[in-house]
């Protein structure tokens, strides 16, 4: 292994001047035409099919940096890194490494001096490198002059960034959680201080509670009111009986009784276990977001393979974030949005390693926070799709909806640069940035 002491630092002026520092030259494989692998290969069957591929799997022209985070110049590169990063998203993948932390990359891509950017077609042929700082209107020039066109057709990704119809419904009929439609029969209340939380059913209550953070259930739970099938009434949430039964679908259904004697009347017509709130709350909060801990229903889930076992991701964004999570290899079997085909990704060393079918594509769902910067709307807007044809359906039925499409390759690569502290926030409310 080489050590970041071998890698030499030319005087700060030098740097600021020639935008570059050398790196000492090691035995450096013969220059090629094609792209090292970005991932150490362990000889697996896997990952010796990951060698004949680019960097990002994802059929899109690569802008890779490779630099230190303590040379001026490569700090000089981050914010226009991010930029492309974020207007590109669906175009252009923007990679980074740094070859002081991985200085075999710096070998594997023959890099004499940082940082160095290196311009990769969609097919992972490199086309074009930079030494020193590189601007990014000189970045996107020289894209243009390579002839790869940011802006045609590969790069139509949908953009939403208003919505198409404004969401009318008024505000005391739309969950506070998942923002579906709140049915009054099954409609949960949560007292808080200035205002209350408005929840569709009781499942969206316990998504609520797992997304709080450092909360105490007894205290939360003393706020709850559900409301009372029979009467339509709201009740305390924790005195009440609870008919657990199950739709066509195999999802949970559950209805809340101020009176166990209808609740049990009840049963006579739709079959169920009646229950008390501590079974509910423990049924409820069985089965965790492998991500996010979130509760969700296996039946709403991502299934996410690691290893000889499995979780789940409450949304398809969440599934990839295992990985992230984990620091391990998932593969994720995730269902298309619109029709619930089958979408599979395999990932290697945090990145895409294959993905089933080729064409699917992720919306990410935004929307603008209180300074005007575009965040996420939660787990309940994201989505995988086989084509982009099948997400433009599903948004035409979405008309509020706001967002882009990315590619899927870009949904892991955001989670992969969280960090531990990141993740343990990550869809807390509050916290979610
Ligand atoms: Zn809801
Ligand atoms: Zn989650």
């Amino acid at each position: 292994m080489k050590t970041p002491a071998k890698i030499l630092i030319v005087t700060a002026l030098v740097v600021v001047v020639a935008g570059a520092i050398a790196l000492k030259k090691t035995n450096t494989p013969a220059a090629t035409n094609t792209v090292p692998p970005a991932v150490a290969t362990t000889g697996s069957a896997e990952a010796s099919a990951a060698k004949e591929t680019p960097p990002i799997k994802a059929a899109l022209p690569t802008l890779l940096d490779l630099g230190a985070d303590k040379c001026i110049p490569c700090k000089m590169m981050a914010p226009v890194l991010e930029e492309l990063k974020k207007e590109y998203a669906g175009r252009l993948n923007v990679e980074f490494i740094d070859v002081w932390q991985n200085p075999d990359a710096g070998q594997q891509y023959r890099v004499e001096m940082i940082p160095t950017q290196i311009f990769h077609d969609a097919q992972g042929k490199e086309l074009f490198r930079h030494v020193g700082f590189f601007g990014k209107e000189d970045i996107l020039a020289k894209w243009k002059d390579l002839g790869v066109d940011l802006k045609g057709k590969a790069s139509s990704g949908i953009v939403r960034e208003t919505p198409v119809a404004a969401d009318t419904r008024p505000r005391d009929k739309i969950c506070f959680m998942c923002d579906g439609d709140i049915n009054p029969k099954t409609m949960v209340v949560v007292k808080g201080k200035a205002e209350q939380r408005l929840l569709c059913s009781p499942h969206c209550y316990f998504i609520y509670l797992s997304s709080l953070v450092g909360a105490d259930p007894k205290t939360e739970e003393a706020k709850v009111s559900v409301t009372d099938w029979a009467t339509g009434s709201l009740i305390p949430a924790i005195t009440a009986s609870y008919l657990y039964g199950m739709d066509s679908k195999g999802r949970p259904t559950i209805k809340a009784f101020a009176e166990k004697e209808a609740a049990v009347k009840e049963q006579q017509t739709s079959p169920g276990n009646i229950i008390d709130w501590e079974l509910l709350r423990s049924k409820e909060l069985s089965t965790r977001c492998a991500f996010c801990d979130r509760a969700v229903y296996p039946e709403d889930a991502c299934v996410v393979k690691f290893g000889t076992t499995h979780g789940y991701g409450c949304c398809t964004h969440c599934s990839m974030g295992v990985a992230a999570r984990l620091k391990q290899d998932i593969e994720v079997e995730a269902k298309d949005g619109l029709t619930g085909e089958l979408i599979r990704v395999k990932t290697l060393d945090g990145q895409i390693a294959s993905l089933e079918p080729p064409t699917a594509i992720a919306w990410f769902g935004q929307k603008k926070n209180a300074e005007g910067q575009w965040v996420s709307a939660g787990c309940f807007k994201q989505g995988f799709f086989v084509n982009e044809a099948n997400l433009q359906k599903w948004l035409d039925a979405r008309p509020a909806m706001t967002g882009r499409e990315i590619s899927i390759a870009q949904v892991l690569a955001d989670k992969m640069k969280l960090s531990p502290e990141q993740i343990a926030k990550a869809c807390k409310l509050g916290e979610c940035k």
